[in-house]
């Protein structure tokens, strides 16, 4: 069977060898007899797997030992209420830079008895191109953003220093695809199903001293109850777990978040070149906050953008709609994704404004 370039947002496109790896054990998983989907979350097999996959992660990242490492469900979505009912105590402070960080923001709102400030934001320039992160006082317990915006395609590269206050980082859509500092956050989070694996997986990083600062939780809700069960308090989501230790193996493999990021580098390099070299295409995004990895890109004519997808489709290029919200095209970049197939996109690009245009 012929794969396509899936250029998806999320669920996105994972290695064939990872996939084919997944195959094999699905059946039987290093003879056991029993699928890996099949295993007992307590039992040796699976601890084995578990442990394999913090290892990996804690090495690809250069996790600190002062940090706890969870697999949790729920995905990003259910970190918004979670992070601010175990971290906020009086007043948080938050980056609005896209639909993301408005849907954090708005959760946050809901915590009883916590003030939600918003102290930089770009709605009011459609979000194209990302505000400074101002340096905040001690009065907040911690600052929020989203290190890349998915939707609009834009990303913050560069962390700046944030004093005292501990910065949170929504990194979904670029975690393990570029190279960040943990120790500067105090808590990282990341749905799995864009560069970690298949959805069902939430990684949680955070510091030690910002577990257990707050009582009577629901314990699926409460940092310190997961922590101390190593995210086992419950089913964990076993077959996620799993793919996510092949997905760690494959791109330590490969060199680890700094090739990768070479690698992704290049990949948004090439479609960048082509966008801002066309007649035709052109990118709402501004080139300094520019993300690697969701890159939205349109013609101004909706009828136009329309047939280039379809065209794109017909050649096994899929996925290649914008955010409803955003219109155009939108390409993602994830770390599986192939180099032949931005070569294949900016082909097409090329032939089909030459058509256009005459
Ligand atoms: N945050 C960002 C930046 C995202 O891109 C997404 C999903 O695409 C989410 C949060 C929501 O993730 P989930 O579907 O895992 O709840």
């Amino acid at each position: 069977m012929e794969r396509v370039y899936n250029f998806s947002a999320g669920p996105a496109i994972m290695p064939v060898s990872v996939l084919k790896t997944i195959q094999k054990d699905l059946l039987s998983y290093q003879g056991s007899g029993m699928s890996v989907m099949e295993l007992s979350h307590r039992s040796s097999l699976f601890q084995s797997i578990m442990n394999d996959a913090e290892s990996l992660l804690r090495e690809l990242m250069t996790i600190p030992s002062n940090y706890k490492v969870l697999f949790l469900q729920g995905g990003a979505s259910l970190q918004f209420i979670m992070l601010p009912m175990n971290l906020g105590k009086t007043k948080v402070a938050y980056v609005n830079t896209g639909s993301w960080s408005e849907k954090a923001i708005e959760e946050a709102q809901k915590v009883d008895g916590l003030t939600v400030e918003v102290i930089a934001s770009s709605k009011e320039n459609n979000f194209i191109e990302n505000p400074e992160i101002p340096l905040v006082s001690k009065e907040y317990d911690y600052v929020h953003i989203t290190t890349n915006n998915t939707i609009e395609g834009t990303a913050f590269l560069n962390i700046p220093a944030n004093g005292e206050v501990s910065l949170v980082a929504d990194m979904s859509s670029n975690i393990l695809s570029s190279s960040y500092e943990v120790s500067d956050f105090g808590l990282i989070y990341a749905g799995a199903q864009k560069n970690i694996g298949p959805a069902g997986m939430t990684v949680v990083i955070v510091r030690e001293d910002l577990i257990g600062l707050k009582e009577n939780l629901p314990a699926m809700l409460d940092y310190k109850i997961q922590a101390d069960s190593g995210s086992m308090y419950n089913t964990p989501p076993t077959f996620a777990i799993y793919a996510a230790k092949l997905m760690f193996e494959w791109l330590k493999e490969l060199g680890g978040v700094a090739e990768i990021e070479k690698i992704n580098r290049e990949k948004a390099a090439m479609l960048y070149a082509a966008i801002d070299s066309s007649t035709l295409f052109y990118s709402p995004v501004s080139k300094n906050s520019r993300s690697l990895t969701n890159i939205p890109f349109v013609t101004g004519n909706a009828e136009l953008d329309k047939l280039f997808i379809k065209q794109a489709e017909s050649q096994g290029m899929i996925n290649l709609k914008g955010h409803r919200s955003v219109g155009g095209m939108r390409a993602s970049l994830y770390n599986a994704f192939p180099k032949e197939g931005v070569n294949k996109l900016v082909a097409l690009m090329k032939e089909f404004e030459t058509k256009v245009e005459g």
